[in-house]
């Protein structure tokens, strides 16, 4: 099993605030991870660590054997570490075409530089693959359209469709159902279970039960900073802590 993200002995205070205590935290190559907790646990804060938003006060942060604590947010981007974020972070007055390569381009050059001079929107090759990645979550039909006109949950597939055409070698989802109907909490799972999604590692934090029981390969509970326990569905479901900690509150949020 190769790990493609390690965290050992992570911690991260405000103030007087504890948020993150001793967290270790292994993510294998190819797995979906759910991260689960109750409101405030820390998890916003450890994914905040692991993409150079925060600084651990101690710790360490490893992706694909490079150390990532104090290396800059975009430097992390690039090399792989991509995060979909929890408000959809589209540009509505662009087509979904724009959208999805704006990314693109971003990647490809490094930094996304405009040039008045030249039409960097019409080339061939790049735009083959931004409506190949738009027709993977069916949107190729919507390509012309502006972003800000699509229902929410087209919303959350274009989303999906600009973090993928990154080529992430680990996607973040901070709670990619929040706020969403059943129908399209469940449209949202049979896409992350399909196509290019199934395959790529995945962290999703997420407060679903469902959703992290239809997805996850593994869990890890955080509570109150710390993780209390790390496993398989079935041994988390099974875990006296987690029951006490979580799951026997009775509210899944
Ligand atoms: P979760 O995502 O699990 O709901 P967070 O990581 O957002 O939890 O927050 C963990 C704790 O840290 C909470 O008590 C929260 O109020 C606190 N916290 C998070 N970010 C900050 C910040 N920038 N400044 C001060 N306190 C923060
Ligand atoms: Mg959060």
């Amino acid at each position: 099993m190769t790990n493609i993200l390690e965290i050992k002995g992570v911690n991260k205070t405000f103030g007087g605030l504890h948020a993150l205590r001793d967290v270790n935290l292994e993510i294998y190559e190819g797995e979906t991870h759910a991260i689960i907790g109750p409101n405030g646990a820390g998890k916003s804060t450890l994914l905040n660590c692991c993409i150079g938003k925060l600084i651990p006060d101690d710790g360490s942060v490893t992706f694909n054997g490079n150390n990532m604590i104090g290396v800059d947010a975009h430097d992390i981007n690039h090399a792989g570490m991509v995060r979909v974020f929890q408000t959809p972070e589209i540009f509505p007055e662009l087509s979904l075409l724009e959208n999805v390569l704006i990314p693109a381009l971003a990647k490809r050059d490094g930094t996304f530089k405009f040039n008045p001079f030249g039409d960097i929107f019409n080339e061939k090759e790049i735009r083959e693959e931004a409506m190949a990645t738009l027709a993977e979550f069916g949107l190729e039909g919507f390509s012309e359209d502006h972003a800000g006109s699509m229902s929410r949950g087209n919303k959350r597939r274009l989303e999906l469709a600009m973090g993928l055409i990154q080529k992430p070698k680990l996607l973040l989802l901070d709670e990619p159902t929040a706020g969403m109907a059943r129908l399209d909490t469940n449209n949202t799972i049979d896409l992350l279970k399909t196509g290019k999604m199934r395959e790529m590692t995945k962290v999703i934090i997420e407060h679903d039960m469902h959703v992290v029981f239809s997805l996850a390969d593994r869990i890890s509970v955080l509570a109150r900073g710390h993780i209390i326990a790390t496993g398989s569905p079935e041994e988390i479901k099974n875990d006296p802590k987690v029951k006490e900690a979580y799951l026997g509150e009775g509210d899944h949020e």
